[in-house]
């Protein structure tokens, strides 16, 4: 009747304990257990030990607008995914922690399958930024120029997944490997690296403009994240 349980904690990072009884119909768990629940946990065991013993936890926001709609959840399970397949346990990162959180507001409020997978690609590019894999975004990943003034030139402008970077006008008809984009998507993906956090919610994108963001990130994703994550599937 035990649950074994991974959280995602401020202190300590990524954790995994075990809920004794918490498979019982009447469980003092609760609902506290399911999946994208704040809560305050207690728990303790030894330090550096695999598996901790949760002593108890307490709903801190249940976050059921996020849990009752299907489009929500299966996004913000795969954000879950993200993380959990990416930080070790116990990889301690308060940036990606309140990055959640704040992504999770967001779902709350927001409505509409464009503007979910805005905010679903906000969090990838802000979250793989966080663990490292931050796009290079001012100088062409082939030449090292800044293109930034020949964004509207003949050629537009290219983004490379693998090599995780902009690539120039110049460069962008011999690179067979780059997704044609324009200025617009890039200024977007820097403004969602670089915004406060409180203001994330302000960025909006055209239908048409989403789409051709979702579809870089998308693929950056794959390049970037060597694990499977299981959710992709189900969300494409
Ligand atoms: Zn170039």
């Amino acid at each position: 009747a035990d649950k074994i349980v991974t959280f995602f904690t401020h202190r300590y990072g990524k954790i995994q304990g075990v809920a004794k009884g918490a498979r019982r119909l009447k469980s003092k768990f609760g609902a506290s257990l399911e999946p994208i629940t704040h809560i305050n946990l207690i728990y303790f065991g030894k330090e550096n030990t695999n598996l901790y013993k949760i002593n108890s936890c307490d709903i801190l926001e249940p976050f059921s607008k996020c849990k009752d709609d299907l489009d929500k959840l299966k996004r913000v399970l795969f954000l879950c995914d993200l993380i959990n397949s990416t930080l070790h346990e116990q990889d301690v990162n308060l940036k990606v922690f309140e990055l959640l959180l704040k992504t999770l507001h967001i779902f709350t409020e927001i409505e509409g399958l464009e503007r979910l997978d805005t905010a679903m690609d906000i969090f990838s590019l802000r979250f793989l930024s966080a663990v490292g894999f931050a796009p290079k975004l001012t100088h062409c990943v082939y030449c090292n120029k800044n293109p930034s003034y020949d964004y509207r030139g003949s050629n537009g402008i290219g983004f490379h997944v693998v090599k995780g970077g902009i690539v120039c006008g110049d460069c962008l008809p011999a690179s067979e490997d780059s997704i044609k984009t324009n200025s617009g998507i890039i200024n977007f993906i820097k403004k969602s690296i670089s915004i406060n956090p409180s203001n994330l919610d302000r960025l909006i994108l055209s239908r048409e403009m989403e789409r051709d963001l979702h579809k870089i990130i998308r693929l950056y994703i794959y390049a970037h994240i060597d694990r499977e994550i299981k959710s992709y599937d189900f969300l494409n």
